[in-house]
């Protein structure tokens, strides 16, 4: 199977064995699931059932940032205690996910369970020399590890402008470097803290990934993945991290999915324009919203627009229709379409095409084949693979 590695920049063999370890970053849950969130998970749900169909098994685990410095000001604004907000939120992500048919992960670890594994990393930190703290935040001295930036690629400079831009501190002048950072931090006053050798207070944002994926899978995964926005800071901060307490490597492949925009502009919280699955769902099948999503590549950024899911619910019925008829041509080559495309670096669309013409071909013969079936049977295996279940 081929595959992109984000670290290589290329397509590659993504050469695995039986049981397959894969780590994704998941929800801070402060607000509902978008399609944004929908378009990364799904896109890991059909690796995960094409692995399964080759045969492997795999073991997904998603954390849930449950403490971090969206979900505090989101529980201080709607004065509720932050553990019950992250509780609601998981309750509606969990209904999104199990409507949109998702594999469930094999662990979800949650930040505020996982203290003790994070504390243990920054004592395997501080122990190498790779820390130092001013003001009772300890944070990571990026001099210490050399290769800083070889997930990205990105220079200095363009490390600064991302981290600024994306939930870093270069303009903290306690720090040593720009591109230092924080493994731990006092909490405000009315901020969960928790007592460590560390000092009172609270993690930082990238140890818990390092925390949990060590503790459910061990020193190094085979698949880490999530948003492209986490290639930095997040993730190149994991490897610093994890790769400097473990001198072990941290990932063999890296992927990331592209982003989802709103009728040509960026979807996001702050211009309120974010397209909630569970509204989707409301007046939609949920298997036309996975339809929807498998019509772009997921490496790639595009846009979404209201009309798409009118075209996904269209196609969802003819292959509906084509599932319960008879007549039809021989479905094997389809369905080996649809397995080698996904084996060339999970091309969804060229499946979902090879898909809708098995069944524009079954629906055209319509009742006239007098076989029982057979083309039917192939289109329900292919669509089960790209997890559509026509079998009902
Ligand atoms: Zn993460």
């Amino acid at each position: 199977m081929q595959l992109h590695d984000t670290a290589q920049g290329r397509v590659v063999e993504f050469a695995v064995g039986p049981e397959v370890t894969m780590y994704v970053c998941g929800i801070t849950p402060y607000d509902s699931t978008h399609l944004g969130h929908a378009n990364t998970y799904l896109a890991y749900d059909l690796l995960i059932r094409r692995l399964e169909d080759r045969g492997h098994t795999v073991k997904m685990v998603r954390n849930v940032t449950d403490v971090d410095d969206s979900i505090l000001p989101k529980a201080r604004e709607l004065e509720i205690d932050f553990l019950e907000l992250a509780a609601r939120e998981m309750k509606r992500f969990h209904g999104d996910m199990e409507a949109l048919d998702a594999r469930p992960p094999f662990a979800e670890p949650r930040a505020t369970e996982s203290i003790d594994a994070m504390v243990a990393i920054i004592d395997a930190l501080v122990a190498g020399g790779h820390t130092y703290a001013v003001d009772g935040i300890t944070y990571f001295d990026v001099s210490t590890f050399p290769e800083f930036g070889k997930l990205s690629g990105y220079s200095e400079e363009q490390m600064v402008a991302f981290a600024r831009e994306r939930g870093g501190n270069p303009d903290d002048e306690r720090q040593r470097n720009p591109l230092d950072f924080i493994l731990w931090q006092p909490s405000a006053a009315d901020e969960p803290s928790w007592e460590t050798p560390h000092g009172p207070g609270r993690p930082g944002w990238h140890i818990e990934c390092s925390a949990m994926s060590y503790a459910a899978l061990g020193v190094t995964l085979d698949l880490h993945g999530g948003g492209s926005d986490l290639i930095f800071p997040h993730h190149e901060c994991e490897i610093a991290q994890s790769e400097s307490a473990h001198n072990e490597p941290f990932v063999r492949h890296w992927m990331h999915c592209g982003m989802v925009a709103y009728e040509g502009t960026k979807m996001s919280k702050s211009l309120g324009n974010l397209v909630f699955v569970s509204e989707l769902t409301k007046t939609h099948d949920p298997r036309a919203i996975r339809l929807a999503l498998l019509g772009h590549h997921y490496r790639d950024d595009w846009e979404w627009f209201d009309g798409d899911i009118n075209v996904a619910d269209e196609q969802l019925e003819l292959l509906i229709r084509a599932a319960g008829a008879t007549g039809g041509p021989d479905p094997e080559p389809f369905v080996a379409r649809v397995r080698a495309a996904l084996d060339a670096d999970l091309d969804a669309p060229e499946a979902k095409a090879a898909l809708l013409e098995l069944a524009t071909a079954i629906d055209a013969a319509a009742d006239g084949g007098s076989d029982t079936g057979v083309a039917a049977a192939g289109l329900r295996v292919a669509a089960g693979i790209v997890g559509i279940d026509l079998s009902a």
